[in-house]
């Protein structure tokens, strides 16, 4: 893997893609985690006098009352406070203000270009990755450090489009996350592969790729309603992904052995957090009551699976952990890898904010910060960000 490290930026003019799509209310920062993140790429550019061009998204610009909404001027003056430096932030994608602020800068001086999908009114130049567009942000630059994880599945004109035209590695936050998720690519014996969340058909791309190469899949939260469904049990009015109740009759043919379901669930009748709930075997649900999470003889079970494991990948709650009341299967797996010090990497997304939720995210072997970029790499795609540089 090329990294910042392998590159020369010593006086360089580095062009880095951040990940600084933060959470916004009324034009303020909700949590600036994404911004705190960046920090470690950014001040290794300032130990080695480096000129710094930093590029970012913010949400989806689809027509003008967007732009407003996504301005980034409010991140470089978080950033500012953060670095304890003068960010110069540039209002606009390209043109002369920003050529003449970079032809004037000085080593360690740092520049915040606008949201990269401005560019987006125009033709969806950065989404498309316009060839001109990549072409015109590399001639800003000598180098390009791509740290933006989030969008790595992406090939977008601020990621794939500058690193075709010009001498590029990853960031550090880039690199932790590849050389986390690198480690499933062969994994250590026992692998066990945890899924749940609400639909199949989300996660079917994540079982063809890794039924080979795990020992077991634990199936929890919504989408083991359709697999138990394949299976002819009464799943009452739980979850059903009609669509994808096929792969799973298939998939529970090909791997009977592999997939593990659920023996009992945490039932009510209606979807809140207020309504009383009974534990029941799941060969016992009536036709009202829904599962919203896993009971505790799975809770043993997938313990007794897990015990031995040198790695495991976790991908989607397995229950509804943002009511308090169905958030115990998802709590109490989490705690036993912890406690039983397995190597655990969370793929992104819900089972992240779960960790969090329970404070347990820092605690775990890698909590990847990528959504759909994270879930693309177990599908074992091949993601452009990751293709340009390689
Ligand atoms: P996903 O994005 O597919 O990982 O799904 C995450 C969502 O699945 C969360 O919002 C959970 O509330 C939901 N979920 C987990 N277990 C269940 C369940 N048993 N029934 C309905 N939704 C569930």
């Amino acid at each position: 893997m090329k990294t910042i490290k392998d590159i020369d930026i010593e006086n360089k003019k580095v062009l880095i893609r951040c990940d600084f799509n933060v959470p916004m209310k009324d034009g303020k920062i909700i949590d600036d985690n994404r911004i705190k993140e960046s920090l470690k790429t950014i001040n290794y550019c300032l130990d080695h006098n480096a000129k710094i061009i930093l590029f970012s998204h913010l949400g989806r610009v689809k027509e003008e009352a967007d732009l407003k909404k996504n301005n980034l001027a409010p991140v470089a003056e978080r950033l500012e406070e953060l670095l304890g430096k003068k960010v110069t932030f540039i209002a606009k994608t390209r043109g002369e203000e920003l050529e003449n602020a970079i032809a004037n800068m000085k080593p360690q001086d740092v520049i915040l270009v606008q949201n990269t999908r401005y560019e987006d009114l125009d033709g969806k130049k950065e989404s498309s990755n316009d060839p001109e567009l990549g072409k015109y942000w590399a001639s800003l630059g000598d180098v390009f450090i791509n740290d933006a994880f989030g969008t790595i599945h992406r090939a977008h004109a601020s990621n794939v489009g500058i690193a075709s035209n010009l001498p590029s590695a990853f960031g550090f936050l880039i690199e932790k996350e590849l050389t986390a998720l690198s480690e499933l690519d062969h994994p250590q014996q026992p692998f066990i592969v945890v899924l749940g969340g609400a639909k199949v058909a989300d996660k079917i791309g994540v079982i063809e790729n890794l039924v080979t190469k795990a020992d077991k899949i634990l199936i929890g939260g919504g989408m083991a309603f359709t697999f138990l469904k394949a299976e002819n049990y009464e799943v009452g009015s739980s979850l059903i992904d009609k669509e994808s109740l096929e792969f799973c009759t298939k998939i529970l043919k090909d791997y009977a052995d592999k997939i593990i379901l659920p023996v009992d669930v945490a039932v009510t009748t209606e979807y809140s957090n207020e309504e009383e709930y009974q534990v029941k075997d799941i060969n016992n649900l009536a036709y009202n009551e829904m599962g919203l999470d896993i009971g505790p003889n799975t809770i043993a079970l997938f313990e007794n699976h897990l015990k031995t494991a040198k790695i495991v990948v976790w991908n989607g709650p397995l229950g509804v952990y943002e009511f308090d009341k169905y958030r115990k299967g998802t709590e109490e797996i989490l705690k036993y890898l912890v406690d039983h010090n397995i190597k655990a990497i969370l793929g992104g997304g819900d089972i992240v904010a779960a960790a969090s939720t329970a404070n347990l995210k820092d605690k775990v072997y890698h909590a990847s910060t990528g959504g759909g970029a994270t879930l693309e790499y177990l599908e074992g795609k091949t993601l452009p960000g990751i293709a340009a540089i390689k």
